[in-house]
Protein backbone atom coordinates (compact mmCIF):
# COMPACT_ATOMS: atom_id res chain seq x y z
CA UNK A 1 0.00 0.00 0.00
CA UNK A 2 1.31 3.85 -0.94
CA UNK A 3 0.37 6.50 0.69
CA UNK A 4 1.62 10.51 -0.08
CA UNK A 5 0.76 12.76 1.70
CA UNK A 6 0.84 16.51 0.70
CA UNK A 7 4.21 16.85 -1.73
CA UNK A 8 5.74 19.58 -2.63
CA UNK A 9 9.02 20.06 -5.20
CA UNK A 10 10.26 23.40 -6.74
CA UNK A 11 12.79 24.18 -9.16
CA UNK A 12 14.62 27.36 -9.13
CA UNK A 13 11.47 28.98 -7.25
CA UNK A 14 9.24 27.07 -9.75
CA UNK A 15 6.57 25.13 -7.80
CA UNK A 16 6.41 22.01 -10.16
CA UNK A 17 4.41 19.60 -7.43
CA UNK A 18 1.99 21.69 -5.55
CA UNK A 19 0.23 19.41 -2.69
CA UNK A 20 0.05 16.02 -3.76
CA UNK A 21 -1.92 13.52 -1.92
CA UNK A 22 -2.54 10.04 -3.17
CA UNK A 23 -3.49 6.79 -1.43
CA UNK A 24 -3.28 3.23 -3.70
CA UNK A 25 -4.83 -0.04 -2.87
CA UNK A 26 -3.32 -3.43 -3.94
CA UNK A 27 -4.17 -4.56 -7.34
CA UNK A 28 -5.44 -1.24 -8.27
CA UNK A 29 -4.39 1.20 -11.12
CA UNK A 30 -4.12 4.81 -10.59
CA UNK A 31 -3.89 6.88 -13.65
CA UNK A 32 -1.82 10.41 -12.89
CA UNK A 33 -3.31 12.44 -16.11
CA UNK A 34 -2.59 15.71 -17.58
CA UNK A 35 -1.31 17.65 -20.02
CA UNK A 36 2.61 17.70 -20.36
CA UNK A 37 4.46 20.10 -17.94
CA UNK A 38 2.03 19.22 -15.05
CA UNK A 39 4.58 17.56 -12.66
CA UNK A 40 3.49 13.85 -13.61
CA UNK A 41 7.10 12.43 -14.17
CA UNK A 42 8.12 14.78 -11.18
CA UNK A 43 5.54 13.27 -8.84
CA UNK A 44 6.60 9.77 -10.15
CA UNK A 45 10.34 10.30 -9.91
CA UNK A 46 9.90 11.59 -5.72
CA UNK A 47 7.64 8.26 -5.29
CA UNK A 48 10.67 6.13 -6.90
CA UNK A 49 13.35 8.10 -4.89
CA UNK A 50 15.18 9.02 -8.00
CA UNK A 51 13.93 12.57 -6.82
CA UNK A 52 13.43 14.28 -3.46
CA UNK A 53 10.55 16.36 -2.51
CA UNK A 54 10.90 19.14 -0.57
CA UNK A 55 8.27 18.64 1.83
CA UNK A 56 5.56 15.97 2.20
CA UNK A 57 5.94 12.34 3.02
CA UNK A 58 5.79 9.19 1.54
CA UNK A 59 4.36 6.04 2.84
CA UNK A 60 5.20 2.01 1.70
CA UNK A 61 2.99 -0.76 3.70
CA UNK A 62 3.31 1.27 6.95
CA UNK A 63 6.95 2.74 6.47
CA UNK A 64 7.92 6.65 6.00
CA UNK A 65 10.45 6.37 2.90
CA UNK A 66 10.78 9.97 2.79
CA UNK A 67 9.80 12.91 4.48
CA UNK A 68 11.36 15.16 7.18
CA UNK A 69 14.62 13.50 8.10
CA UNK A 70 14.03 10.19 6.35
CA UNK A 71 14.96 8.78 2.56
CA UNK A 72 14.79 5.34 2.13
CA UNK A 73 17.02 5.24 -1.44
CA UNK A 74 15.30 3.69 -4.48
CA UNK A 75 16.39 -0.01 -4.63
CA UNK A 76 15.02 -0.49 -0.78
CA UNK A 77 11.61 0.63 -1.60
CA UNK A 78 10.70 -2.53 -3.23
CA UNK A 79 9.07 -0.82 -6.19
CA UNK A 80 8.77 -1.57 -10.24
CA UNK A 81 9.95 0.79 -12.47
CA UNK A 82 8.65 0.55 -16.28
CA UNK A 83 9.49 4.04 -18.05
CA UNK A 84 9.28 5.53 -21.94
CA UNK A 85 13.10 4.80 -22.16
CA UNK A 86 12.79 0.87 -20.49
CA UNK A 87 16.31 -0.34 -21.74
CA UNK A 88 16.89 -3.79 -21.43
CA UNK A 89 20.46 -4.81 -20.86
CA UNK A 90 21.62 -5.37 -24.34
CA UNK A 91 24.60 -7.65 -23.44
CA UNK A 92 22.00 -9.67 -21.08
CA UNK A 93 19.79 -12.12 -22.84
CA UNK A 94 16.23 -12.21 -22.09
CA UNK A 95 16.47 -14.86 -19.56
CA UNK A 96 19.39 -12.78 -17.68
CA UNK A 97 17.19 -9.54 -18.39
CA UNK A 98 14.16 -10.87 -16.24
CA UNK A 99 16.74 -12.26 -13.38
CA UNK A 100 18.58 -9.66 -13.09
CA UNK A 101 16.92 -8.01 -9.84
CA UNK A 102 16.34 -11.50 -8.58
CA UNK A 103 17.46 -13.37 -5.22
CA UNK A 104 17.16 -16.79 -4.68
CA UNK A 105 18.76 -20.09 -5.61
CA UNK A 106 19.33 -20.33 -10.04
CA UNK A 107 16.62 -23.35 -9.73
CA UNK A 108 13.78 -20.69 -8.23
CA UNK A 109 15.20 -18.05 -10.23
CA UNK A 110 14.77 -19.51 -13.56
CA UNK A 111 10.99 -20.46 -12.29
CA UNK A 112 9.92 -17.37 -12.25
CA UNK A 113 11.92 -15.71 -14.96
CA UNK A 114 9.86 -19.07 -17.15
CA UNK A 115 6.45 -18.34 -15.23
CA UNK A 116 6.76 -14.46 -16.81
CA UNK A 117 7.98 -15.11 -20.02
CA UNK A 118 5.20 -17.21 -20.42
CA UNK A 119 2.62 -15.26 -18.83
CA UNK A 120 3.89 -12.45 -21.51
CA UNK A 121 3.73 -15.17 -24.47
CA UNK A 122 7.85 -15.02 -24.60
CA UNK A 123 8.96 -18.13 -23.28
CA UNK A 124 10.67 -18.92 -26.52
CA UNK A 125 12.54 -15.94 -26.63
CA UNK A 126 13.70 -16.43 -23.57
CA UNK A 127 18.10 -17.03 -24.73
CA UNK A 128 17.68 -14.39 -27.67
CA UNK A 129 19.24 -11.18 -27.04
CA UNK A 130 17.78 -7.76 -26.84
CA UNK A 131 18.84 -6.51 -30.53
CA UNK A 132 16.76 -9.78 -32.11
CA UNK A 133 13.63 -8.53 -30.47
CA UNK A 134 10.67 -6.33 -31.89
CA UNK A 135 9.87 -2.93 -29.83
CA UNK A 136 6.99 -4.43 -28.67
CA UNK A 137 8.63 -7.97 -27.24
CA UNK A 138 11.32 -5.97 -25.71
CA UNK A 139 8.47 -4.02 -23.96
CA UNK A 140 7.15 -7.46 -22.93
CA UNK A 141 10.38 -8.46 -21.61
CA UNK A 142 10.74 -4.82 -19.69
CA UNK A 143 7.45 -5.33 -18.47
CA UNK A 144 8.60 -8.66 -16.62
CA UNK A 145 11.57 -7.93 -15.67
CA UNK A 146 10.11 -4.98 -13.50
CA UNK A 147 7.16 -7.55 -12.59
CA UNK A 148 9.57 -10.50 -11.54
CA UNK A 149 11.12 -9.22 -8.01
CA UNK A 150 6.96 -9.14 -7.36
CA UNK A 151 7.11 -5.29 -6.35
CA UNK A 152 3.87 -4.28 -4.21
CA UNK A 153 4.01 -1.30 -6.43
CA UNK A 154 4.87 -0.55 -9.80
CA UNK A 155 5.20 2.94 -11.19
CA UNK A 156 4.99 3.02 -15.19
CA UNK A 157 5.82 6.75 -16.77
CA UNK A 158 4.34 6.29 -20.22
CA UNK A 159 5.19 2.77 -20.84
CA UNK A 160 3.65 2.18 -24.15
CA UNK A 161 4.18 5.77 -25.98
CA UNK A 162 7.22 4.19 -27.86
CA UNK A 163 4.70 1.51 -29.93
CA UNK A 164 2.73 1.79 -33.21
CA UNK A 165 -1.17 1.78 -32.37
CA UNK A 166 -1.68 -1.44 -33.60
CA UNK A 167 0.33 -3.05 -30.98
CA UNK A 168 -0.13 -0.25 -28.31
CA UNK A 169 -3.84 -1.64 -27.09
CA UNK A 170 -2.65 -5.67 -27.05
CA UNK A 171 0.54 -4.58 -25.20
CA UNK A 172 -1.96 -2.40 -22.48
CA UNK A 173 -4.71 -5.30 -22.11
CA UNK A 174 -1.60 -7.71 -21.08
CA UNK A 175 -0.16 -5.65 -19.22
CA UNK A 176 -3.27 -4.96 -16.94
CA UNK A 177 -3.98 -8.28 -16.72
CA UNK A 178 -0.87 -9.39 -15.13
CA UNK A 179 -0.70 -6.29 -13.13
CA UNK A 180 -3.90 -7.79 -11.31
CA UNK A 181 -2.73 -11.60 -11.38
CA UNK A 182 -0.16 -10.66 -9.74
CA UNK A 183 -2.45 -7.65 -7.55
CA UNK A 184 0.69 -4.83 -8.05
CA UNK A 185 -0.44 -1.38 -7.04
CA UNK A 186 0.06 0.88 -10.09
CA UNK A 187 0.48 4.43 -10.86
CA UNK A 188 0.46 4.80 -14.57
CA UNK A 189 1.25 8.21 -15.56
CA UNK A 190 -0.13 9.62 -19.08
CA UNK A 191 -1.03 12.41 -21.01
CA UNK A 192 -3.41 10.56 -22.94
CA UNK A 193 -7.13 10.35 -21.59
CA UNK A 194 -8.14 7.47 -23.81
CA UNK A 195 -5.21 5.45 -21.66
CA UNK A 196 -6.32 6.27 -18.86
CA UNK A 197 -10.03 5.30 -19.47
CA UNK A 198 -8.58 2.08 -20.54
CA UNK A 199 -6.75 1.10 -18.01
CA UNK A 200 -7.59 2.76 -14.82
CA UNK A 201 -9.21 2.48 -11.60
CA UNK A 202 -9.25 5.74 -10.18
CA UNK A 203 -8.05 8.32 -12.44
CA UNK A 204 -6.24 11.65 -10.70
CA UNK A 205 -6.50 14.39 -13.11
CA UNK A 206 -3.24 16.78 -12.90
CA UNK A 207 -2.93 20.53 -13.73
CA UNK A 208 0.03 23.21 -12.92
CA UNK A 209 1.18 20.54 -10.33
CA UNK A 210 -2.25 19.97 -8.49
CA UNK A 211 -4.59 17.36 -8.74
CA UNK A 212 -7.42 19.27 -10.03
CA UNK A 213 -10.15 16.23 -9.60
CA UNK A 214 -10.37 12.29 -9.08
CA UNK A 215 -12.82 9.55 -8.98
CA UNK A 216 -13.62 6.28 -11.29
CA UNK A 217 -12.90 7.24 -14.97
CA UNK A 218 -16.23 7.46 -15.93
CA UNK A 219 -16.77 9.78 -13.41
CA UNK A 220 -14.38 12.10 -14.01
CA UNK A 221 -15.17 11.43 -17.92
CA UNK A 222 -19.07 12.40 -17.06
CA UNK A 223 -18.87 14.92 -15.00
CA UNK A 224 -15.15 17.20 -15.51
CA UNK A 225 -14.45 19.49 -12.66
CA UNK A 226 -14.60 22.15 -15.45
CA UNK A 227 -14.35 23.46 -18.65
CA UNK A 228 -10.89 22.73 -18.99
CA UNK A 229 -11.07 19.17 -17.76
CA UNK A 230 -14.13 18.77 -20.37
CA UNK A 231 -11.87 19.85 -23.12
CA UNK A 232 -9.02 18.23 -22.16
CA UNK A 233 -11.67 14.71 -22.17
CA UNK A 234 -13.24 16.01 -25.48
CA UNK A 235 -10.63 14.97 -27.64
CA UNK A 236 -10.80 11.31 -26.89
CA UNK A 237 -13.18 9.60 -29.73
P1 LIG B 1 5.25 15.33 -19.90
O1 LIG B 1 3.85 14.85 -20.15
O2 LIG B 1 5.71 16.25 -20.98
O3 LIG B 1 6.21 14.21 -19.63
P2 LIG B 1 5.19 15.93 -17.03
O4 LIG B 1 3.83 16.18 -16.50
O5 LIG B 1 5.80 14.60 -16.80
O6 LIG B 1 5.19 16.28 -18.59
P3 LIG B 1 7.44 16.94 -15.51
O7 LIG B 1 8.50 16.20 -16.23
O8 LIG B 1 7.06 16.47 -14.16
O9 LIG B 1 6.13 17.06 -16.42
O10 LIG B 1 7.90 18.44 -15.43
C1 LIG B 1 7.11 19.44 -14.81
C2 LIG B 1 7.83 20.79 -14.87
O11 LIG B 1 9.00 20.73 -14.07
C3 LIG B 1 8.28 21.18 -16.26
O12 LIG B 1 8.04 22.54 -16.42
C4 LIG B 1 9.76 20.87 -16.26
O13 LIG B 1 10.44 21.72 -17.12
C5 LIG B 1 10.14 21.09 -14.83
N1 LIG B 1 11.26 20.23 -14.39
C6 LIG B 1 11.22 18.88 -14.28
N2 LIG B 1 12.38 18.38 -13.85
C7 LIG B 1 13.20 19.44 -13.68
C8 LIG B 1 14.56 19.61 -13.25
N3 LIG B 1 15.32 18.56 -12.89
N4 LIG B 1 15.07 20.85 -13.22
C9 LIG B 1 14.31 21.91 -13.56
N5 LIG B 1 13.03 21.83 -13.98
C10 LIG B 1 12.48 20.64 -14.04
MG1 LIG C 1 6.62 13.17 -18.09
Amino acid sequence: RLEIRNLERQFGGQRVVRGISLQLQAGQVTCLLGPSGCGKSTTLRIIAGVDQQDEGEIWIDGQMVAGPGVFVPPEKRHIGLMFQDFALFPHLSVADNVAFGLKGSRTEKRLRVQELLEKVGLLRFIDKFPHELSGGEQQRVALARALAPRPSIMLMDEPFSGLDNRLRDGIRDETLTLLKEEGTAVVLVTHEPEEAMRMADEIALMRDGYIVQRGAPYNVYNAPVDKKAAAFFSDIN
